[in-house]
């Protein structure tokens, strides 16, 4: 058993490390927040580095990364802010659909573009009626000549609104058939005649931002079908262990920045002539966010290493998702009781993470799908 990250890796961590503190300092950080904008040249430095090419194979561009050496990435990338990640990784996991399912054709069309930062992708599945069961997504695609009509709506779609982002969108090319064959995934511009975006009103997340899309007979050229007509499903579920294994990353990396931002607050405040820390029931607290953040980082690195080796291991994935996203929620409340009023003042970066925290046990399936996913692994067969 080895728990080191390869000479790579650690050179792949510190450069993420100094890019992130070069071009996102925390002033940068907290005004992104609070003026609810992204920092497109941040995207365009992740590009110049490479990041966006590292999982993809070198036939296409790509730097041939694992899901462990992602992994690095999006855990230093969300030690400094989680919702940031969002945009890096959104685009990777779409990126990952073309490359699994996309034709030759499309692969030379799309992955270009995104491995140079030139395009965004963002994920539309969820929909007013259709959130934790995705299969009740009533978006459409009607085949007329060489293209689809799109017409529907999809809602919580991260990142949709930032410059030059196209649209994953799930949408039904056969209503009458089960939402296994009856869906399909179709490559929507944003800026498209007929796509409408409404920033919403979210907790957290809001420098990247969560989208209502609004799709009133989009007119979109068929060669933008990835995975067949009916394919779907296929497609979502082709992605699912990689990405729920890299989200269990973010939820680290947001876990491990609380609790070194709590930490440095329960060694400097002083209360009744000595540091908070020195409180028992702060040190305590303290004992168990680092036990948590340790169970989350060994859970997200067995998850990584098993997809990189290309195991079966949805259940170690499932358990890695939904252990990382309680822990994140639980670490962050807890940092913030650790700070007091500090805790909640928008001065310091407590509340953000606290804030952006929330998400991580609804967003990529909530707990309640991940524990009915378990249960069922387990044997349990639920309805
Ligand atoms: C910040 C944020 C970003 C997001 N980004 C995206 C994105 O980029 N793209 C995208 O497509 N979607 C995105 N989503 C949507 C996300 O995937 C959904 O919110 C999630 O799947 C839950 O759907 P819902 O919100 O409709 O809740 P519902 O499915 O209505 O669930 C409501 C409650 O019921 C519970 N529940 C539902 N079904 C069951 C069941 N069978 N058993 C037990 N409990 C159940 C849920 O766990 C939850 O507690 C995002 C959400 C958030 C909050």
């Amino acid at each position: 058993m080895d728990f080191d990250l390869t000479e790579e890796q650690e050179m792949l961590r510190n450069t993420v490390v100094k890019l992130m503190q070069r071009h996102a300092p925390p002033e940068a950080l907290r005004r992104w927040d609070r003026e609810r904008t992204f920092p497109e040249e941040l995207y365009a430095a992740w590009a110049e580095a490479g990041l966006l090419r590292l999982p993809f194979p070198q036939e296409v561009g790509g730097l041939g990364g694992d899901a462990v050496d992602l992994a690095v990435v999006v855990y230093e990338i969300s030690r400094v802010s989680t919702d940031l990640a969002m945009a890096f990784s959104g685009s990777i996991f779409c990126g990952l659909n073309v490359l699994r399912k996309g034709s030759e054709e499309q692969k030379q069309a799309w992955l270009p573009r995104l491995l140079n930062g030139d395009i965004k992708f963002a994920i539309g599945i969820s929909e007013p009626d259709a959130g934790s069961d995705v299969g009740a997504l009533r978006t459409t695609a009607v085949r007329d000549g060489d293209h689809y009509i799109v017409n529907g709506q999809k809602l919580w779609t991260t990142g949709a609104g930032l410059k030059n982002s196209v649209i994953s969108a799930y949408v039904k090319t056969d209503r009458a058939a089960h939402y296994r064959k009856g869906m399909s995934l179709l490559l929507i511009d944003n800026n498209m005649p007929g796509v409408e975006l409404r920033k919403l009103g979210m907790l957290g997340r809001r420098s990247v931002g969560t989208y209502e899309v609004f799709l009133k007979d989009v007119r979109v050229p068929a060669d933008r079908l990835i995975g067949g007509e009916g394919g779907g499903w296929d497609c979502l579920m082709s992605g699912l262990q990689y990405e729920r294994a890299v989200s269990a990353a973010g939820n680290s990396g947001g876990s491990q920045a609380v609790l070194d931002l709590a930490i440095s607050y329960a060694r400097e405040r002083v209360q009744f002539g000595q540091p908070i820390g020195s409180f028992q029931s702060i040190g305590h607290m303290l004992a168990d966010m680092q036990c948590d953040v340790e169970a989350s980082k060994l859970f997200m690195w067995r998850a990584a290493w098993l997809v990189a080796k290309d195991r079966d291991a949805l259940k170690e994935i499932t358990q890695a998702k939904l252990f990382t996203s309680e822990a994140y929620a639980k670490i962050a409340n807890m940092g913030v009781q650790i700070m007091g009023g500090y805790g909640l003042n928008e001065e310091f970066d407590m509340q953000r993470y606290f804030r952006d925290s929330r998400s991580a046990t609804i967003a990529a399936g909530t707990s309640q799908t991940q524990r009915n996913l378990l249960a069922n692994l387990m044997g349990m067969k639920s309805r």
